[in-house]
């Protein structure tokens, strides 16, 4: 009996993702398809994952199912349904960083809960990883307007030494088209990366502020 298998674009529709986030969470490393990732090699000598080789099983479908729970913090969501609230609106935004940094988000959701439990009332509502650095956004009482900041801080200053995939030591990757905090393990995800800039600027806003020119 043969095995039923699929291709990148139709793995990806069952499992209710985008083929792109699927060949990332492929290329990062961590959970792969078990029959193995089909590269090819360009004249330079880099090797490449050949996305229109890749297959995937029915076991495979449901390891990346279980995946997309960790990369959606869907247990945290639960965890913390007293200080997460799912943003809203026309175009809601969700918590859009690496799986690397639930315990930050873990730890930033206990501050919350510390707020709330003095009567004052903070909601996570969404986030987003920006120059490779966790930004938060919240809804708060103007009262804990200091504190909640604070926390904020906290959360970026870790997030930038804390891979985004892993959760292990990690720093800035500066790539060529993209930052990303990294482990050495993960950096290839930001590679081709920029020789001048990379491992010297750690953290691009605060760079760019030094150079008097603010990111957006
Ligand atoms: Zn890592």
């Amino acid at each position: 009996m043969t095995k039923e298998t699929y291709g990148l674009r139709d793995a990806a529709d069952l499992i209710g993702i985008m083929p792109s986030t699927l060949a990332y969470i492929v290329s990062a490393g961590d959970v792969l398809p078990e029959r193995g990732v089909p590269t090819w090699q360009q004249h330079d000598g880099n090797v490449w994952n050949d996305l229109t080789k890749f297959v995937f099983t029915a076991a495979d479908i449901e390891r990346y199912k279980t995946e997309m729970d960790r990369r959606t913090f869907a247990e945290l969501k639960i965890a913390y349904a007293d200080v997460y609230q799912a943003d809203a609106g026309p175009e809601p935004r969700g918590l859009e960083f690496g799986p690397g940094w639930t315990q930050i988000l873990r730890e930033f959701c206990d501050h919350l809960r510390d707020f709330n439990d003095t009567g004052r009332t903070c909601r996570l509502r969404w986030g987003k990883e920006k120059f490779g650095a966790l930004h938060l956004f919240c809804d708060y009482d103007d009262s804990i307007q200091r504190y909640v900041e604070h926390a904020k801080g906290i959360a970026y200053g870790r997030s930038l030494g804390t891979c985004q995939e892993c959760a292990a030591p990690g720093r800035l990757r500066y790539g060529d088209m993209i930052c990303l905090t990294l482990c050495d393990r993960h950096s290839h995800l930001a590679a081709p990366l920029d020789q001048e800039k990379d491992g010297k600027i750690l953290d691009v806003s605060a760079w760019s502020r030094s150079q008097r020119r603010l990111p957006e």
